[in-house]
């Protein structure tokens, strides 16, 4: 059962070893309510719950603090039990997927709940952290394109700094930590520093974007392979020539900004100019949207629907499977590749 109460300031007695109570402290505060924290039963007294409405005991063993317990009974004081803190002192990379709670795993939704503080980026999804991560400190270190709020070496010396006060830190990233996320960087730092470090993948944008726009990525039939590649920098000829000769999907993140020399490089290494090319704007938020066109046509059509960054390419066959094919603008498009 699961209830919600305002604590705005109430009284609530943790009772705990520090450590294990360090997040029930934290959570309790955060809800606005004025923490008692008792650190061993030798020092509670039932003075203590004096103008108390709730206790809650922090404690692995079901019938500790039998002292409390008892007063709780005698007063009419709510006790609450629940399970200590993990031990604290290192860092866990979490993929949070494409922005959708939804798309979080299990791994990220316990992590987040045992973090005592948590780092997030802009594209993670941080909407409801609060609720996620009730105990945990929020720290915004987003970075908007161009803008660099804290830099990569600020990050990854707060993460560290962090988990060697004892904190159970998790970095929160969008999609998967190990999909152009950094996420290999910050695992390295951590390591280097002593710091244990571990990965929690998560659903990349790479694949559930496209999903969220009616496009598989594969498709039997049509195509048995896809590649996924950064536009952050433009692409060299021999990656277009390759890319361009493989005959799969290619998908691109990061590709707003490098799409006319993507479009053109893959043009001069002989790729269908009909080619269907979509771009998915801000996947799985109500403002999701989807251009679709050919590979000669994007650049116009991108241009015109004045298409913006978070944003997913795709370039391939599998194009003429987005949702509103039959209808819209992709019924046009099977037209003129004879499709
Ligand atoms: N680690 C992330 C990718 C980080 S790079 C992952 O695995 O998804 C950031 C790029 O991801 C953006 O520029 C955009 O191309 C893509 N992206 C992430 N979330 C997106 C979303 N909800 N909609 C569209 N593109 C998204």
């Amino acid at each position: 059962m699961q209830l919600t109460a305002d604590l705005t300031g109430r009284h609530v007695l943790v009772a705990g070893a520090h450590d294990e109570a360090r997040r029930a402290v934290r959570r309790f505060a955060g809800a606005g309510a004025i923490v008692r924290p008792v650190s061993s039963p030798e020092h509670f007294t039932p003075e203590l719950l004096d103008g108390a409405v709730l206790a809650a005991v922090v404690s692995a063993d079901d019938g500790g603090w039998p002292a409390l317990a008892h007063a709780c009974g005698e007063r009419g004081v709510l006790l609450v039990r629940e399970v200590p803190a993990l031990p604290g002192g290192c860092v866990t990379l979490v993929g949070g997927g494409p922005g959708t709670e939804d798309l979080l795993t299990v791994g990220a939704l316990h992590a987040l709940r045992e973090a005592d503080v948590v780092f997030f980026d802009r594209l993670a999804p941080h909407a409801d952290l609060p609720r996620l991560a009730p105990g945990a400190e929020l720290v915004d270190v987003g970075k908007q394109p161009g803008h660099h709020k804290v830099t990569q070496r600020d990050i990854e010396r707060l993460m560290i700094e962090s988990a060697k006060a004892g904190n159970n830190v998790v970095r929160l990233k969008g999609g998967d930590p190990y999909v152009f996320g950094r996420g290999g960087e910050e695992a390295a730092a951590c390591a280097d520093a002593g710091v244990p470090v571990s990965v929690i993948s998560g659903v990349t944008s790479a694949i559930s974007v496209p999903a969220a726009a009616g496009i598989p990525v594969t498709h039997r039939g049509i195509s048995h392979m896809f590649t996924v590649v950064s536009g952050h920098q433009p692409l060299t000829d021999a990656e277009h020539e390759h890319l361009a000769g493989l005959g799969g999907t290619v998908v691109v993140l990061m590709g707003v900004g490098t799409l006319p020399q993507l479009t053109a490089g893959l043009r001069r290494a002989g790729m269908r100019p009909d080619m269907p090319v979509a771009v998915v704007e801000r996947g799985f938020s109500d403002s999701q949207r989807t251009t679709v066109s050919t590979l000669t046509g994007i650049v116009t059509a991108a241009g015109a629907a004045r298409v913006k960054s978070p944003a997913i390419l795709v370039i391939g066959e599998v194009v003429r499977l987005a949702d509103g094919n039959e209808a819209g603008q992709l019924a046009g498009l099977a037209e003129s590749v004879g499709a």
